[in-house]
């Protein structure tokens, strides 16, 4: 659970949309879907698709207090280790999905250790630094790898610096993301405000920039 960190935030001038969306302002970003490269020209402070979250719909999707998530949670092996992921809306067998993608390439891939380890971890009942929302990794459908990939916080100043951001993440497994991508998850890698170790499951990000991108229709 990286413990001791806590996601960042700012209380700024776009704090409004960050602190309390609706769902259309929770999807009003489009998350950039597919490999790094092809979301530099959009990165620019303030670019963090799905930050904002509209509180109100995980608390009805995934429960509303610590004690009704973790009775939604079970756990599912990832790298040898049981993490406790919400069943709910197909969170943890979507994590249990990621893994196996993951696994299949691990034996060739003997580096990924420096990404995958040590695990941070996934259910924490937290709040966010500096504000009244809760985490992600609250709700159980957060993961965190290695705690020790970059993080805005860490690195001051950088936030929305497309250099540095290029740089700190230029090692980043395309693979890796590619699994989590494929199953419904967003990566803090991609946002201005970056957390190249975070995960979470936001299916409703994904589906809305594969229609944009004309790769799913809608019935
Ligand atoms: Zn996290």
């Amino acid at each position: 659970m990286a413990d001791g960190r806590v996601e960042g935030d700012r209380m700024d001038d776009a704090s409004q949309a960050l602190e309390n969306p609706d769902i259309r302002t929770m999807l009003a970003q489009v998350y950039p879907l597919g490999p790094v490269d092809a979301v530099l020209a959009r990165l620019e402070p303030g670019f963090d698709p799905g930050r904002a979250r509209a509180q109100a719909l995980f608390t009805a999707l995934y429960g509303a207090s610590e004690a009704a998530v973790r009775a939604n949670c079970e756990a599912v092996r990832f790298d040898g280790k049981a993490v406790a992921f919400n069943v709910r809306h197909g969170a943890a067998q979507a994590l249990m999905r990621v893994w196996g993608r993951i696994a299949a390439l691990l034996p060739r891939h003997p580096e990924w250790g420096a990404v995958l380890r040590p695990l941070g971890g996934t259910l924490a009942w937290r709040r966010i630094a500096g504000t009244t929302r809760l985490s992600m990794h609250s709700f159980g459908i957060a993961l965190d790898l290695n705690p020790h990939l970059p993080y805005w916080r860490t690195f001051p100043g950088e936030e929305g610096d497309l250099e540095a951001i290029t740089r700190r993440r230029s090692g980043f497994p395309p693979e890796i993301l590619a699994a989590f991508e494929a199953e419904g998850f967003i990566w803090g890698g991609k946002w201005a405000s970056f957390d190249l170790m975070h995960f979470e499951y936001r299916p409703e990000m994904l589906l809305k920039a594969r229609v944009l991108a004309g790769q799913v229709s809608l019935p």
